[in-house]
């Protein structure tokens, strides 16, 4: 089996969020990126247990890139006790806590990424603000509260390069399908003239930076 069949079966495999028809687009568009543009820096808002990060990796992996995965991994609103998406597995007994970080090492650890994926524990907002490197590919996948995926937009999209990539996760255009806050930012995002569409798949969305 080759690397990236090694690589595409452990993300399919891992826990999390991300359907394999857009885990698989993430993963090839990235990768055309990469070929292009190797050796960038590339990050995620959202890591959860690491499945996203294993597609990404996977195509930076190739490319000599590396891939910020960026989690305060205390979950978001939604992944708290009585939502939609609890996992009473991730709770630590210590504290009672959803914690998602030695889940998200091991994921990375058992793939052997860890010289190609490096965790950054935090808030998201705050890690931006002390966060100079330009980003050539910029993944938003955090919290779906509305204030929350606006402060992400708003801190990280300004880091991408021209002709560099953002990917947004759980765009719904229809509110029965899904929360909006990624579909406004998305929105906002076009409407800015900084970015422009280049594709989408399921809830997916690709843009490409213009300016
Ligand atoms: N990309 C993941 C899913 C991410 S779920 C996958 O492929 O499965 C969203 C994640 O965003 C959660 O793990 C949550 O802890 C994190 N998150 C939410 N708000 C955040 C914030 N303000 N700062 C850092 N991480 C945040
Ligand atoms: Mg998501």
């Amino acid at each position: 089996m080759s690397r990236r069949e090694e690589l595409l079966d452990l993300a399919e495999g891992a826990k999390g969020f991300m359907p394999t028809n857009e885990g698989l687009a993430l993963y090839e568009v990235a990768l055309e990126y990469g070929r292009r543009v190797p050796g960038g820096t590339w990050l995620e808002v959202g890591a959860w247990c690491g499945k996203s990060a294993l597609y990404l990796g996977n195509a930076a992996e190739a490319t000599e890139s590396v891939l910020y995965s960026l989690d305060h991994h205390h979950g978001s609103e939604e992944n708290q006790a009585g939502w939609e998406h609890f996992d009473s597995t991730l709770v630590d007994p210590l504290d009672g806590r959803l914690n998602t970080l030695l889940s998200w090492q091991r994921t990375i650890a058992s793939a052997r990424l860890e010289e190609t994926i490096v965790g950054l524990v935090g808030h998201s907002t705050v890690v931006a603000r002390h966060f100079a490197q330009p980003l050539d590919v910029l993944f938003i996948d955090g919290g779906h509260a509305r204030d929350v995926a606006w402060a992400d937009y708003e801190a990280w999209s300004p880091k991408v390069i021209a002709n560099g990539l953002l990917f947004i996760h759980d765009v719904f255009a229809d509110p029965k399908d899904g929360g909006q806050a990624p579909y406004e930012i998305y929105r906002a995002a076009l409407d800015s003239g900084r970015f422009i569409e280049r594709g989408n798949e399921g809830s997916l969305r690709v843009l490409s930076c213009v300016a």
